[in-house]
């Protein structure tokens, strides 16, 4: 295709597919180019057994159309992934969205030239426009470390990421789960459940509280469907876009006595799911504090896992919270079963894979399929994937090689007319991510009207206004144990990539922030 459009997007999860809509309503020729062959990115690519989200079904969800949210039925506290992906397709249908996304299309290329963007996929496409918005995603490309002999491999491999479409079967089967992330945990415990045995490889232990789901109570739903506007208000106001239901409590630690500590942590264990957290004021921010939670765990660890030496492998030693907090279904419990075993690959990582399994510390293990739940290249993985080029040619990969830089996490000095949705630099993936989809999207519709009323063509971040940002956004993590373990957010889990701290923490002062932005006349850009 050869064509001209206002506006490209690519990619068709939540953020393009609302992109998608809030163009058409302002009148926008656009098009969406998504690399899968449909629409839910995230719930569309990671179809791994117990895929689900964690942020609560009835937040985890699109406010902008009331009749929407009204009409749509979660079935449970946390929706699994088939029914968010029905959820997604629900969305594509009922707005008419397929017929401007062109499927099993990946934009490999956009260089910017005199106010437009030339976009090349690998289909061959070549196609104008003045707009590019990238809803690419957060987490959308995996990360599959070079592991020696990896091709020699006799059975099948998956990555959670790129989960195929036809269930795989392990009946039977000796299967390999590398990784204990956020993935592996959800998955492990269906896998053991199916599989004739189990092999764990575990280089860190990660803390994973339960998520207690269940069906979704009726008159629940009829409580919050009964006013959801406001419920999504007060979700809002929270530091992370989420959980007005269970706030994160305001008070230290140190100002509580431990009866009262204890009594918050129980509290919080027995409601299930990401509200751990919040169980004092200052769990993220105070070292005394974080240790109490992080030991409260570990007790809990030891009192489900029976065997000692598992249950003190399985404890993790860093701060918690630190790298992202995983939410279970019975994961720990999965290693009392009899065809589970964890291997601990913390010193000396795997030897090589061999045509029967791997080599492992030294000594061989037989395997008939071997699982990746070794996560992503978050955050810039697959925006470095495709060449960007901005003014006078300079690359993304150039102007990035010391670590993202962006305005407001929605653009970048350099490269005009150019959207990030989600961009590092931006609350993303410290957030209920649809709230922050929706909250970008608004924004980035809204500077597009703005410079069509004053009939302006292009604007683009000042490059002094990007350093304060990146600034701003150190000194925000700074502040907090963020920074002090290797996690994804830090890029610690990529070999080579820049450690730096890339979402921003705290959603309400960001949105406030880009709305002083838009208010000023879009403060820290520069239109023509
Ligand atoms: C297993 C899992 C569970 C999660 N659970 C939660 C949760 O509970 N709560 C929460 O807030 N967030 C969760 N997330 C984060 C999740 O990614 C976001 O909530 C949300 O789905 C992101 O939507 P998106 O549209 O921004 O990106 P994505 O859903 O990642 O979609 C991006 C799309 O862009 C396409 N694409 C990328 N590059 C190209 C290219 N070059 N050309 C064409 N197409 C391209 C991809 O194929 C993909 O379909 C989870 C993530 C994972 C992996």
């Amino acid at each position: 295709m050869k064509a001209r459009f206002e506006l490209v997007i690519v990619g068709a999860g939540f953020a393009g597919l609302y992109m998608l809509h809030r163009a058409r309503q302002l009148g926008l020729g656009a098009c969406v180019f998504e690399a899968g062959s449909g629409v839910g990115g995230t719930w569309y690519w990671n179809r791994y057994p117990g895929a689900r989200c964690d942020v609560e079904s009835m937040e985890y969800s699109y406010q902008f159309d009331e009749a929407l949210q009204q009409e749509w039925r979660w079935s449970e506290r946390f929706a699994t992934q088939p029914e968010i992906l029905r959820y997604a397709n629900h969305v594509a249908d009922r707005f008419d969205l397929r017929k401007d996304i062109r499927f099993e299309t990946r934009v490999i290329a956009a260089t910017y030239d005199d106010g437009r963007w030339a976009v090349r996929t690998d289909k061959g496409d070549e196609v104008s426009a003045q707009f590019l918005v990238m809803a690419t995603g957060c987490l959308s490309s995996t990360n599959r470390p070079d592991i020696k002999g990896i091709d020699t491999f006799a059975g099948p491999i998956f990555h959670t990421g790129e989960w195929p479409h036809e269930e795989p079967d392990f009946t039977g089967k000796r299967v390999g789960v590398i990784g204990t992330g956020s993935s592996a945990i959800q998955s492990i415990p269906l896998i053991a459940q199916q599989a004739r045995q189990l092999v764990v490889y575990q280089r860190t232990a990660n803390y994973t509280v339960p998520a207690r789901n269940a069906p979704l109570d009726p008159e629940f739903v009829a409580r919050i469907k009964a006013d959801y506007p406001a419920f999504r208000a007060r979700n809002s106001l929270q530091i992370n876009a989420f959980g007005s239901n269970m706030p994160r409590s305001s008070i230290p630690a140190r100002e509580l006595g431990p009866a009262e500590r204890r009594a918050a942590l129980e509290a919080r264990w027995e409601y299930g799911g990401l509200f751990f957290l919040g169980a004092f004021g200052d769990l993220l921010l105070d070292q005394a504090a974080n240790d109490e939670a992080a030991e409260f765990v570990r007790e809990k660890i030891r009192g489900v896992v029976k065997d000692r030496e598992v249950a003190r492998l399985l404890s993790p030693g860093q701060i918690i919270g630190c790298k992202r907090l995983c939410v279970d279904s019975g994961y720990y419990a999965t290693f009392n079963r009899p065809n589970v075993r964890l291997v601990d690959i913390s010193a000396s990582g795997i030897d090589e894979i061999t045509p029967q399994g791997m080599r492992v510390n030294g000594s061989s293990h037989e395997l008939d399929a071997l699982v990746f739940a070794t996560g992503f290249d978050a955050m810039t993985g697959t925006l470095l994937r495709i060449d960007i080029r901005g003014r006078g040619g300079k690359t993304l990969q150039d102007a990035w090689r010391a670590g993202p830089r962006t305005y407001l996490g929605l653009s970048v000095a350099g490269f005009p007319n150019l959207f990030l949705i989600t961009g590092p630099g931006s609350p993303s993936v410290l957030t209920n991510m649809i709230v922050s989809i929706e909250q970008h999207v608004n924004w980035i519709a809204e500077c597009i009207a703005h410079l069509r009323s004053r009939g302006r063509g292009t604007i683009e971040a000042l490059p002094s206004a990007q350093e304060a940002w990146v600034e701003h956004v150190n000194a925000v993590a700074g502040r907090t144990l963020y920074t002090q373990c290797s996690s994804w957010y830090l890029g610690a889990n990529i070999p080579g990539k820049s450690r730096v701290f890339m979402p921003l923490l705290g959603f309400p002062a960001y949105v406030e922030r880009c709305n002083e932005v838009a208010a000023k006349g879009y403060e820290g850009f520069q239109t023509s």
